[in-house]
């Protein structure tokens, strides 16, 4: 599991911002560092909770359409394949996800052997594949307790 964020760090936030004409705004600020230090992969409306103790009279369209001007940018991610609502990841650097299918956490792990994954020919010859992820399903260790 990732303790450090490589790329994603105030100073990633604010150039992303600059070179994409994207104003640092303190309620952008605000969500991004929420979302930053965000470990569960929140969807919007969790990530609009968060943000309302900071900023009361925020919007929740204002955080949704925020986090989806992120993504469009290159700063945060869209964690794919879980359907909705959208979850988002601050973590933009390939890794793959574990996830409960139960209580829907998300978590991320590292594992070496999987940058090695060959892609299927058929697929190279089709694609130019760009990002390999791997996706774990199962019980987190509460929900295996209380099953
Ligand atoms: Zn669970
Ligand atoms: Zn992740």
């Amino acid at each position: 599991m990732k303790l450090e964020l490589k790329n994603a760090s105030m100073d990633f936030f604010r150039e992303k911002c600059k070179v994409n004409n994207l104003k640092v705004t303190p309620q952008r600020l605000v969500i991004y560092k929420e979302l930053f230090v965000s470990k569960d992969h929140p969807n919007a409306e969790v990530l609009y909770n968060r943000v309302k103790d900071i900023i009361p009279d925020i919007s929740f369209d204002t955080v949704n359409r925020t986090l989806l001007t992120f993504s469009k940018i290159g700063i945060v991610n869209i964690v794919e394949g879980y359907g909705e609502p959208r979850r988002f990841d601050p973590d933009i650097e390939n890794h793959h996800h574990f996830r409960c299918i139960k209580c829907d956490s998300i978590i991320d792990f590292d594992y070496h052997p999987y940058k090695d994954i060959s892609v299927p020919g058929d697929i190279k010859k089709r694609f130019i594949v760009l990002n390999k992820k791997v996706l774990l399903e199962g019980y987190c260790n509460k929900c295996h307790q209380n099953k």
